[in-house]
């Protein structure tokens, strides 16, 4: 068992470090008592405890962090949120579950929406709609499959040809791609500020305090350095970080990826990024994203590592390279902040969710999409806790994760296996 339950995040969140200073809350001491306990305050973990003081409005709920709100995963991603977006390219079987894919990420965008609406607070939050870009041949067969698609179930879109990703991006370097209108950016880190900063009365939310054991009892005991928490149900939010408690072990992988934000660049050079507001997603699950935010500045996401995290410096390198090779022009243009961030995956892509033993229960494996999913995932878990409804209609769509093989089959198959992706992906990272 590793030392540290945390992911080994190294460098600070650079969304976090440019919003305002903001001061830690308490962290957790002495004996804390409450009928739900949830370890994480990620948006799976935030979306529980509201949804459980909405269900059970006299209950005690504790919300135990880590680290501090903004610098967890949930700070730390690329800021991109779909409701609606993934029917393009699928064929007549796909498309029913799509559908219904579809109506549980509107729920856990809805439910973020009215977070932010009762919170009051601003997250940047920006209908910009998505572009999937390819720099690559194989990448372009798919965003033209994808265009077929979507033309075939009638779904808005726009096919750019390399002249229209340029006059978008401002980059020469896509060959196509396709625009679509569903797709928000948002500035991750004010979000997770927000959720966790207008909370509900009756939450109480402790950071800084990494729970380092769970026991059971007449109910659950979590243990940190200086409490010990005793809950009637506890729920583990923590993504591929349940497995420091044994959980899942053989079916999470933890993916460490990387993201920079470049310095605030001049006007003459934020001339060369196109229009004002926009994110593309690559053709290829292990290509780059990129996207631009407010007038002057640049995000780029890439690199995917396995299990542990890379050298900081071979980060910034990478990412650099990135950027530089999408926009040649600003190459005296730097990455300010460069950091990384995990995700938990799954084989067949569908989360690890439920009830683990009597009053214990887990969510994890958002496969790079949890802001919208955790959400649902926390909020749905919440309302199977308190009403009891098992949940089968959301089981049933996301479908159950598969066990990934043994050790050490399973970090040979991974590096087998992105070896070739990496291949594949070529000019899309
Ligand atoms: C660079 C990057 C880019 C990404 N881009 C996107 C994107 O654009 N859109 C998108 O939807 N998703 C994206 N993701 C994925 C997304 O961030 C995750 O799916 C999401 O954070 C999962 O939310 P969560 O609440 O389940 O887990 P987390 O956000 O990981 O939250 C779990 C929390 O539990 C805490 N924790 C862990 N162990 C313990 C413990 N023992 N005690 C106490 N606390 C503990 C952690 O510190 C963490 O804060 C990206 C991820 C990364 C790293």
């Amino acid at each position: 068992m590793p030392s540290s339950p945390l992911p080994d995040y190294r460098d600070p969140c650079g969304w976090n470090r440019m919003l305002a200073p903001r001061a830690p809350g308490p962290s957790a001491e002495g004996t804390i008592r409450a009928r739900y306990a949830i370890v994480g305050a990620g948006y799976t973990g935030l979306a529980a405890a509201r949804r459980l003081r909405e269900l059970d409005s006299s209950a005690d709920i504790v919300v135990l962090e880590g680290t501090e709100i903004g610098e967890g995963s949930s700070g730390r991603n690329s800021g991109f949120a779909n409701p609606r977006d993934s029917k393009i390219g699928l064929s007549t079987t796909q498309m029913d579950r799509a559908e219904k894919l579809n109506e549980f990420a509107a729920e856990g965008f809805a439910y973020l929406l009215e977070a932010m609406e009762r919170g009051g607070f601003s997250c940047d939050l920006e209908r910009t709609g998505r572009i999937t870009g390819a720099a690559t041949e194989l990448g372009a067969e798919k965003i033209r499959s994808m265009a077929e698609g979507a033309q075939s179930h009638g779904f808005a879109h726009e096919f750019l040809d390399a002249g229209g990703m340029e006059s978008k991006t401002g980059s020469r370097y896509y060959r196509c791609g396709i625009r679509t209108e569903e797709g928000y950016l948002l500035q991750p880190a004010a979000l997770i500020r927000g959720l966790a900063d207008s909370l509900p009365a009756g939450i109480r939310l402790f950071e800084n305090s990494p729970v380092l054991g769970l026991e059971r009892g007449t109910g659950w005991t979590l243990r940190t350095a200086r409490a010990r928490i005793e809950a009637e149900h506890v729920i583990l939010a923590t993504n591929a970080a349940i497995k420091h408690f044994g959980f899942w072990r053989d079916g999470l992988v933890t993916i460490y990826t990387y993201a920079g934000i470049t310095e605030a660049m001049a006007p003459a050079d934020a001339e060369h990024l196109g229009v004002p507001a926009w994110g593309l997603l690559p053709a290829h699950r292990l290509g780059t994203t990129v996207r631009r935010i407010g007038a002057d500045r640049m995000m780029v996401r890439s690199f995917y590592a396995y299990e542990q995290p890379i050298e900081p410096a071979r980060a910034r390198d990478a990412l650099t390279g990135c950027f530089h090779r999408r926009y040649p022009m600003l190459r005296h243009v730097e990455l300010e902040h460069v950091w990384g961030g995990t995700t938990a995956l799954t084989m067949n892509g569908s989360p690890r969710w439920g009830q683990l033993d009597a009053g214990l229960y887990g969510s994890a494996g958002c496969n790079g999409s949890g802001l919208v999913k955790g959400t649902v995932l926390g909020k749905r878990l919440a309302e199977m806790i308190v009403t009891g409804d098992p949940q089968e209609a959301l089981q049933a769509v996301y479908g159950r994760a598969n066990r990934i093989a043994p050790e050490p089959f399973r970090t040979l198959g991974f590096h087998i296996i992105s070896a070739l992706e990496r291949r594949k992906a070529g000019a899309e990272m």
